[in-house]
């Protein structure tokens, strides 16, 4: 390849490392802001499941109390009958539908105490939270053991946090994002310059920087790659010099002699 076309590749990079330094000025506040929205999602549904189970037993309760209360009044109108029965057989039939309200009554209770229980096991296992927490136990800490009250402010905290952050990345996306659209379009335009001319190193340009590696072409220092500091083999040495590239065989980079990026500086885009 000749050092033209690569020059044009080393244009780029210089480009793409401009982009890279101006969205660096974000400093990881995109991830930031993820993750605080993750948080947001998680402990809201924490809390909704926790709301929704409480109604839920509310509204059971309430059904129960009220089938306890029928079930009474029922009793007490067969009890009434009871008085007035013309014969055994009607008194005792009474007493059936007496017995039947009654194992319904019982039914129902235990299914109160239950609610109640499980409400109690979970006030304890809130306690139990608390303790740990006001001992810095945090690791030993699960979803259940979370008060719903700390969930609340730490849902208020995070929201906070959340909107400084979104707030922040804003004033940083305004102040930049001039600067942003004219370096992507000089990208776009060497892009395709180097598309038309030296496609087969821009694909190697572009595997490398999809799979994290920013600086894809590097300078030959002191004899070695200045990716990864491997020895460059000395037979390598003098084809670099003349202008052509080794792909570095411990990190894949795109070896060119240093002299192609002070002249990568004076093409024009
Ligand atoms: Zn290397």
């Amino acid at each position: 390849m000749d050092h033209n076309k690569l020059k044009l590749i080393v244009k780029l990079q210089l480009l793409d490392d401009e982009l890279d330094e101006i969205l660096s000025e974000q400093q990881g506040l995109p991830e930031e802001i993820h993750d605080l929205e993750t948080d947001v999602v998680s402990i809201t549904k924490q809390l909704e499941i926790r709301k929704t189970q409480e109604e839920e037993n509310l509204k059971l309760k309430e059904k129960l109390f009220h089938e306890i209360a029928q079930a009474n009044s029922k009793i007490e109108k067969f009890k009434d009958s009871q008085t007035t029965a013309r014969n055994n057989k009607e008194y005792d039939a009474l007493s059936k539908q007496i017995e039947y309200e009654e194992q319904e009554i019982k039914k129902a209770e235990a299914q109160i105490r239950t609610i109640e229980e499980n409400k109690e096991r979970q006030a304890e296992q809130e306690e139990r939270g608390r303790k740990l927490m006001d001992e810095n136990r945090y690791d030993e800490l699960t979803d259940d053991m979370m008060p719903t009250d700390v969930l609340d402010s730490q849902l208020v905290d995070v929201k906070q946090e959340l909107d400084g952050k979104k707030q922040e990345l804003k004033e940083i996306i305004e102040e930049t994002q001039d600067e942003v659209k004219l370096i992507e379009e000089k990208i776009t335009k060497q892009r395709s310059v180097v598309q038309d001319q030296a496609k087969p190193i821009l694909d190697k340009y572009d595997h490398l920087r999809n799979g994290g590696v920013q600086n894809a072409i590097v300078k030959l220092h002191r004899h070695a790659c200045s990716g990864c500091n491997t020895y460059v083999p000395t037979n390598r040495h003098a084809f670099i010099l003349q202008g052509g590239f080794y792909s570095c065989e411990t990190c894949g980079r795109i070896v060119v002699h240093e002299r192609l990026f002070e002249e990568a500086l004076t093409v024009e885009a």
